[in-house]
């Protein structure tokens, strides 16, 4: 780490899964400001709005800067003394199940793989689960069923190198803007490149593409699947590599051929000539990625999306390759980190199967542990139903704003209200959730805290402290240590650096390894202090032991059982969810300038600038027929709530579907908490929460 500008840190950005470098500069006067690192290979110096205006976020305004217990002031050892007896009590009372811990792709891998090792080989059940099972869960499901592996394949350098960019479910432009900068950038350079914007919104990053193809809600299963008969029809596959590599093609492709081009026109509401314009290029572009996110993900058959479109490369043959690929991209900062460390209520450490019992054992060796959950745990929806019927007894929650954020978010918060013992641990003192918890334990902030965090091309790049700590907060990973010292598992517990944890992690990972499990970072398993404080961003895998080859899957070898990938049987079902009472679908999602329930990004009056208020976008045949008028205030309803909103009249909107951003909450304006308006259905296979595609009602408000 080679820079001393007047103690200019090298750190990373700790908003969206695009994972930019940021150099951040403390002046004499205290001044911090913020610009990006030119060295970083996420982003070559690029920066966002979000991530440039880092320093207008880092005041100490609304910070949570001492433990409290029911309100009041109290010191570390009483909150913690309190935690750990409690959880211990309610354990001996009622058995591991009965306590759980709510997690954050916020938190630091370090943090991450510390919840997981306490609840799920100390306390022996799997009632971990993480706010990221909301963006990604159903690619890591889609990755897991197809590949044996939660294994993203693609760089982003293949973004550059693509002839074909098939961007399915994602704004970039507004959601992973350095990459979208990148696309841009790389197609200013080679003009013949394509885009293709599978979208129902006519979003910014339709700006740059070719063909924007405004599919309808939950039609991307029939569309994939209508592209796999198409190649199959016109001569387009890799017959070879579908021979050498791959297990179940002729099954998924009578299933995918169950739909001629009308049904597929009638499911996608696309026409018959967008998608034999798209199939075309599709058939015609070896060089083609396809990157989804939410659009994808948040969904009641997201797995099967994915697998949809996974189908799709492998039959072409265009995996493993340079500018081939299907590729998921992460929302959050440290969604991938969580991923590696088994943060998530189906999964063990280094990418393990919590139902494997070979996986389990080793865990259990490994960490010497007294028992490692043998079960899969509740996932997040799933867990705040417990905690609602009293199954959770004892929850913690770190770093996330679940009050706000969870699908039927008012359910969420009744649970919460009534759950025995609640302890947020958090930077801040005053969100939706904190303010119901029993145990308030401040944690240190972006800026404070050292650790690790990996992008979505599975770069782990470094966060730095750059600043004192402010008041009593203790880093997450402190904090989990000592609770679980206090619960008696002292031995397991005693890291005295975030250093330590992440060498444990990485030994993990090559622990009995040998190229059998995609995530292995051995190599880092020696890690000192000198060399972790200097760990320049590097990508997984990076084995101490055998690794076959540059890029995951190049040689045509997956981490299935017989080594082949699969294709996997799907038919596009038709979910809609629309009724006389609710007519219209309502979708979620973010805006270019905040992140999240707004906790940091809303501190920003030059992020507010951008849309100052929440906002419902309406197509005018939408307007005209409720009545509505651009700039009206709008109630939109759905079964589960109503929020107040702005009308935004724009034929960006796709006839029968509104948008609106899920970022206000009641603290920034009057009844703006959108995930109180998602219904709580769940992919079935990924229990991931589908936040796209809900019956909703609009009506023009008119206060009395
Ligand atoms: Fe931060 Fe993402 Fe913007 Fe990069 S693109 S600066 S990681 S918010």
């Amino acid at each position: 780490m080679e820079i001393d500008e007047a103690r200019e840190v090298r750190t990373t950005c700790p908003y969206c899964g695009v994972g930019c470098g940021v150099l951040a500069k403390i002046a004499a006067d205290g001044e911090v400001t913020v610009r990006g690192d030119p060295d970083h290979p996420a982003n070559f110096g690029r920066l966002c709005s979000k991530g440039s205006a880092l320093a207008e976020t880092i005041d100490l305004d609304g910070r949570l800067l001492h433990p409290e217990i029911d309100s009041r002031r109290a010191g570390w050892d009483e909150a913690l003394d309190l935690v750990a007896s409690t959880f211990s009590k309610t354990i001996a009372e009622h058995g591991p199940d009965a306590v759980a811990f709510y997690v954050s792709g916020q938190l630091l891998t370090e943090d991450y793989y510390l919840a997981n090792k306490l609840m799920k080989g100390f306390i022996g059940s799997a009632n971990i689960d993480t706010n990221s099972r909301l963006c990604m869960a159903s690619s890591v499901a889609g990755h897991r069923r197809a590949f044996g592996s939660d294994t993203v394949p693609g760089n982003y350098e293949d973004l550059e190198l693509a002839d074909l960019i098939v961007l399915v479910g994602s704004n970039l432009a507004w959601c992973h803007p350095v990459l979208y900068q990148r696309i841009a950038a790389a197609r200013e350079k080679r003009p013949g490149m394509k885009i293709v914007l599978v979208d129902p919104r006519r979003t910014m990053t339709a700006d740059i593409a070719d063909m924007h193809l405004a599919i309808a809600p939950d039609g991307d299963v029939a569309l994939f699947a209508g592209l796999l008969a198409y190649l199959a029809e016109h001569d387009a596959l890799d017959d070879a590599y579908i021979a050498a590599h791959t297990t179940g093609f002729a099954e998924a492709l009578s299933a995918a051929a169950e739909l001629d081009l009308a049904g597929m026109a009638a499911a996608t509401g696309l026409s018959e000539d967008e998608l034999d314009r798209f199939f075309g290029l599709f058939a015609a572009t070896a060089k083609t990625v396809t990157v989804y996110s939410q659009g994808v993900n948040q969904s009641s058959s997201g797995t099967d999306k994915v697998n949809a479109i996974i189908n799709c490369h492998l039959a072409t043959g265009r995996i493993g390759r340079p500018g081939a690929g299907p590729f998921s991209v992460t929302g959050q900062p440290n969604a991938m980190g969580g991923r590696e460390v088994g943060g998530m209520a189906n999964m063990l450490a280094a990418h393990m199967e919590i139902e494997n019992p070979q996986h389990r054992d080793r865990v259990q060796r490994f960490w010497n542990a007294p028992a490692v959950a043998d079960k899969p745990g509740l996932k997040a929806v799933e867990m705040f139903r417990g905690v609602a019927d009293g199954r959770i007894k004892a929850l913690w929650i770190m770093a996330t704003n679940p009050v706000d954020s969870m699908p039927d978010a008012d359910a969420v918060k009744a649970a919460i209200k009534a759950c025995p013992f609640v302890v947020v641990s958090d930077v801040l003192a005053d969100t939706d959730t904190v303010r119901h918890a029993h145990v308030r334990l401040p944690a240190t902030a972006w800026g404070e805290k050292d650790g690790t965090v990996t992008n979505s091309e599975r770069r782990i790049s470094r966060q730095r402290s750059f600043l004192a700590v402010s008041g009593e907060a203790r880093p997450d990973w402190q904090i989990i240590a000592e609770v679980g010292k206090r619960m008696g598992f002292g031995a397991a517990f005693s890291y005295t650096s975030p250093s330590e944890i992440f060498a444990e992690h990485a030994a993990l990972s090559g622990f009995e390894n040998d190229g059998v499990r995609d995530f292995d970072i051995g190599a880092y398993a020696d890690v000192d202090e000198e060399t972790y404080e200097a760990l320049a961003p590097f990508q997984w895998p990076a084995p101490n032991t055998l690794w076959h080859g540059t890029r995951f899957f190049a040689n045509g070898s997956y981490y299935t059982p017989d080594g082949k990938a699969r294709f996997i049987v799907i038919r596009p079902t038709a979910y809609n969810p629309i009724n006389p009472g609710y007519p219209l679908v309502m979708n979620t999602g973010r805006v270019r300038d905040q992140w999240h329930t707004m906790t940091r990004t809303g501190k920003s009056p030059r992020l507010s600038q951008h849309m100052a208020e929440p906002f419902v976008e309406i197509h005018p045949v939408d307007a005209a027929r409720f009545g509505i008028g651009d700039a009206d205030i709008v109630s939109v309803s759905t079964a589960h709530g109503h929020a107040l909103l702005r009308a935004l009249v724009t034929a960006r909107q796709r006839a029968g579907s509104v948008f609106v951003p899920m970022h206000w909450t009641d603290q920034f304006s009057a009844r703006a908490r959108i995930d109180a308006l998602v219904a709580p259905i769940t992919d079935p296979i990924s229990g991931q929460p589908a936040s796209k595609n809900v019956a909703t009602r609009i009506e023009r408000f008119a206060a009395d």
